[in-house]
């Protein structure tokens, strides 16, 4: 028997080695990286510059303390507001906890302006992480069921419709934010449209609202931008983002922008490791490694191969529903539940997700060649095809 907590329903494979898009197993066996540890190894395994990176801190420093000065994690912060137009950044070491800041940002810029009980409208179908308040503003049931009484103060609002967050505006003196995701991911892979995301940055500069978007795992080049809301005609007032900014080195941040970016005050927010010297060196050189291998274009390129080949392959059949996502987060929607999709892939050698039941996650790292990416979307189609030739169609 095995002494872990069974929280996790694991594949029965075990990794001992990544070379950039390819995991070898305990057999020695080559499996094409799909996944990338949901969204974390955007520079694949093993990369050079983070191998040097590593070595290079291991020799110098890994963890002072936040009671000191710390050079990497002043120069990430000054980084990460380049890239994302944001002015301060918050260090934790999740994403959930960067989604904490973010919660509590929030509420401290709602008590400063005299809201007793700040609320925060959160989607349905949305995910930001299992700590209390991020389950609890995580719209599945699923999730939260067992862990009653849930964290007060959110409001919930379905995806993509502006009427609602104005009958919320007009009808609930509470709400002092909104947060979302520009995409989301283990809802499975639902865009928030520009219109929408527009609209919503309308009504909280209206009302004084906080928008926060939670790109813990759109952000850091997934979506072939540096974060997901850029090009689309806006800026948010908080972002939060961890997944691909360390490359699997744990951290998480909460990025503000404007009235935002000087909520929090000494005393008001902490964490022992958050954005030590260690992780904020890797995160710097993902960072550059991102930029100087011009991995956000290879993302859009990437993304667009495979959709279209994978809309190629399965042309005849009707059982693709929709194709969704942005650059390399995509969601292959089939008409059927896939329970037996996941473990089919890994016989082939090919590791996929699948997400609410019926869609197909892939999260690739975005180093991925042409080659890799072709490799993938016809083993993606070959699964698609044969498991709609087989599986029972369900309806939802
Ligand atoms: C993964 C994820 C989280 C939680 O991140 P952890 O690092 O697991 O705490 C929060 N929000 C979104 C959108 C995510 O995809």
């Amino acid at each position: 028997m095995s002494a872990l907590m069974p929280t996790y329903a694991r594949l029965p494979v075990t990794f001992t080695r990544g070379e950039g898009t390819y995991l070898f197993d305990t057999e020695g066996r080559r499996y094409l990286d799909g996944i990338a540890g949901i969204a974390v190894n955007g520079l694949g395994h093993a990369h050079p510059a983070i191998v040097a990176a590593i070595r290079q801190q291991a020799d110098n420093l890994v963890h002072t303390s936040n009671l000191y000065g710390i050079a990497a994690q002043e120069q990430l912060a000054a980084r990460l507001a380049e890239v994302s137009g944001m002015d301060t950044c918050f260090f934790g070491n999740s994403g959930a906890e960067a989604n904490e800041a973010a919660i509590k940002l929030a509420r401290l810029h709602g008590h400063n302006r005299g809201v007793e009980k700040p609320a925060i409208i959160v989607l349905e179908g949305a995910f930001h992480g299992r700590t209390l308040a991020t389950l609890s503003a995580t719209g599945n049931r699923k999730i939260q069921a067992g862990f009653e009484p849930l964290v007060s103060g959110f409001v919930r609002a379905p995806r993509n419709d502006v009427e609602a967050i104005r009958q919320i505006a007009a009808n609930n003196p509470d709400v002092v934010a909104f947060m979302a995701e520009p995409v989301q991911g283990e809802g499975g892979v639902h865009e928030l449209s520009a219109d929408y995301l527009q609209a919503v940055r309308q009504i909280c500069d209206q009302q004084g609202w906080l928008m926060m978007l939670d790109e813990v795992q759109t952000g850091n080049g997934r979506t072939g931008d540096w974060f997901a809301y850029q090009g689309m005609g806006f800026v948010p007032d908080v972002v939060t983002t961890a997944k691909g900014l360390g490359n699997g080195f744990p951290i998480g941040a909460c990025l503000a922008r404007s009235a935002a970016a000087d909520v929090f005050g000494p005393g008001h927010h902490g964490s022992t490791y958050g954005g030590n010297p260690f992780v904020c060196n890797m995160a710097l050189t993902v960072i550059e490694t991102l930029e100087k291998e011009a991995l956000l274009s290879n993302a859009k390129r990437m993304g667009a191969l495979i959709r279209k080949l994978v809309a190629e392959k399965t042309a005849g059949t009707d059982s693709l529903v929709e194709i969704r996502g942005k650059g390399l987060m995509l969601g292959f929607q089939l008409d059927r539940d896939c329970p037996g999709l996941v473990t089919d892939a890994l016989h082939k050698g090919l590791l996929v997700n699948v997400t609410c039941g019926n869609t197909v996650r892939l999260l690739p790292p975005l180093v991925i060649s042409e080659a890799e990416a072709t490799e993938l979307a016809e083993g993606v189609a070959d699964l698609i095809l044969s498991t709609c030739a087989t599986a029972p169609q369900t309806s939802r």
